[in-house]
């Protein structure tokens, strides 16, 4: 067998292997199974390509994207390896001759969509081949709990057992909380699989949390510190993007902006503009961010939580590419739980979900949601949550976050909380936190008068509290799960959630975290 650190450098032209490489090469040539989950830019293809040349026979890759497929096969020919790829994108010409080329035996990887696996006579050339290795690409793309479920990426197990021998089966992503991780063991049918997650810590990033009264003036007073600096805001709808970048542009801060509402010019200019700058600055949605490979972006802030952990990780990892420090900063305020919910509700089911399914799906959706949420509220280290989510073991503590810089201090609410959720059942479930504030405070409003919610007991009983605080105390309740709102009302209407119990029967306190003005450290450990 030919050395593997040889070929590494023959084929690939490298010295040595990146985190989490070689054990994956190792497992696969070996024949075990293997789920691989590595960030973007990790050295995914290189953990099947070089055990495609450890191995006899053929390695087939699956995977969803013809771009990706036709620039791995690009690549792989230019160092000498022989390699095709069968897709939609081939001719029925192009296509019978590669797959003869194939029967002759003259290719090392073949790349195919995922729908071809059940083509007749891919199939006949698959049963009759030598096929040592199948790499299943975007892995995650066959769990419906991930983000780009895809139903033909079902079929490989099929596939695999109408092979007269099965190959090992190396599954490769880049994000898999532990759900879709499970989930791909089992829709892939993997055999006792080596399980390796590498190299999510990005220690160059300082990641930060703040809970800012008043958003635009934080994010102004933030941009003042960036000056001459290049940087990202991302909001989460188009609205916010113009209203943002209107605010900034009225106080002296020029920003580009890029959403997909723009006509594609204009957003093609924004994005250009943005590569080429030293200084500059663009606010975007979430639709910013395909193909950007700017390695100087020094901030990326998030003006609006995202809807999941992996889009603000994807997101927020955008900046210091260049290994320099940069300064990931999330600004939160309880109407991003709203608005999240809100776009989730009214969200497109990916293609091809059983309509069955859907319900499972949404549930879902709130979930990975509640645990954003949960990163926006944690007391611990950002970076030991957000690594923890991603399957890594994490450290305790990292010293460069805003948590562990200890940028918060914790007050206890639990009487204004107690009196709060007293309120809800008191007046009938049937109001909205601005009335349950009032109310609370004792404030004489048309909803009072016609209700007569001045006779209920609670009537004044935070008299006194500021505004401001009992409506962070209504957040915090609603985020950790004492209130919800009320699915079925098309109103914001708050009534008890499912840790409501605890709070009535006291065994639960309730403490909420105010920001201690204070800039984490610029320089990375
Ligand atoms: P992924 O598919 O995980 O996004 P790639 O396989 O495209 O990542 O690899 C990302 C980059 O890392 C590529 O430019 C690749 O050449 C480089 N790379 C991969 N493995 C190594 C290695 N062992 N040493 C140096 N560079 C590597
Ligand atoms: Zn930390």
């Amino acid at each position: 067998m030919p050395d593997k650190m040889q070929l590494l450098r023959a084929f690939f032209g490298y010295d040595s292997f990146r985190p989490g490489q070689e054990a994956v090469v190792d497992a696969l040539t070996a024949g075990r199974d293997v789920l691989s989950i590595m960030p973007t830019g990790g050295g995914k293809s290189l953990c099947f390509q070089l055990p495609a040349l450890l191995t006899p026979g053929i390695t087939l890759v699956v995977s969803p994207l013809i771009s990706l497929m036709k620039d791995q096969v690009g690549s792989l020919i230019q160092a000498g390896v022989p390699a095709a790829y069968l897709n939609s994108s081939l001719t029925e010409r192009q296509y019978a001759l590669a797959l003869d080329r194939a029967w002759q035996g003259r290719y090392k990887l073949i790349y195919v969509a995922p729908e071809r696996l059940e083509s007749p006579a891919f199939l006949r050339f698959a049963q009759h081949a030598a096929i040592s290795l199948l790499a299943v690409d975007e892995a995650h793309c066959v769990s419906q709990w991930g983000t780009d479920f895809r139903p033909s990426y079902l079929r490989i197990p099929h596939f695999l057992e109408s092979l007269p021998k099965r190959p090992p089966v190396g599954a490769f992503t880049a994000t898999a909380t532990p759900e879709v991780r499970a989930d791909i063991v089992q829709k892939l049918a993997l055999h006792t699989p080596m399980v390796q997650v590498t190299g999510f810590d990005r220690e160059n990033l300082s990641f930060e949390v703040r809970h800012p009264q008043d958003k635009r003036a934080e994010l102004l007073s933030l941009l003042e510190g960036f000056r001459g600096e290049s940087g990202v805001v991302y909001c989460s709808t188009r609205k916010t993007v113009e209203e943002v970048a209107d605010f900034l542009t009225g106080h002296g801060i020029p920003a580009l902006r890029y959403h997909a509402g723009l006509p594609l010019p204009e957003r093609q200019e924004s994005q250009e503009r943005f590569a080429f700058a030293d200084d500059g600055l663009i606010v975007a949605t979430n639709a910013f961010g395909m193909g950007i490979d700017k390695s100087n972006v020094r901030y990326v802030i998030h003006y609006n939580m995202p809807l999941d952990l992996e889009s603000y990780y994807q997101e927020a990892g955008r900046a210091g590419r260049d290994g320099e420090a940069a300064r990931c900063i999330l600004l939160y305020g309880g109407r991003d739980i709203m608005t999240a919910r809100f776009l989730l509700e009214h969200s497109q089911p990916p293609e091809g979900v059983d309509p069955q399914l859907l319900g499972d799906l949404r549930a879902k959706q709130m979930e990975r949601l509640q645990r954003m949420i949960g990163y926006c509220t944690t007391t611990q280290c950002l970076r030991a949550y957000l690594l923890r989510y991603f399957g890594e073991k994490p450290p305790k503590t990292c010293g460069n976050c805003s948590n562990c810089l200890g940028n918060f201090e914790t007050v206890d609410v639990t009487r204004e909380a107690r009196a709060v959720l007293d309120a809800v059942e008191s007046s009938g479930c049937r109001f909205g936190p601005g009335a349950i504030a009032a109310l609370l405070l004792g404030q004489e409003t048309e909803q009072s008068a016609r209700w007569h919610l001045e006779r209920l007991d609670v009537f004044g009983r935070l008299a006194g509290v500021p505004a401001k605080k009992v409506r962070a105390v209504m957040d915090a309740l609603t985020e950790q799960g004492y209130l919800q709102h009320d699915a079925e009302s098309p109103y914001p209407v708050l009534i008890p959630g499912p840790n409501a119990a605890a709070l009535r029967s006291g065994s639960a306190a309730v403490s909420l975290r105010r920001a201690r003005d204070h800039a984490p450290a610029r320089r990375p450990r």
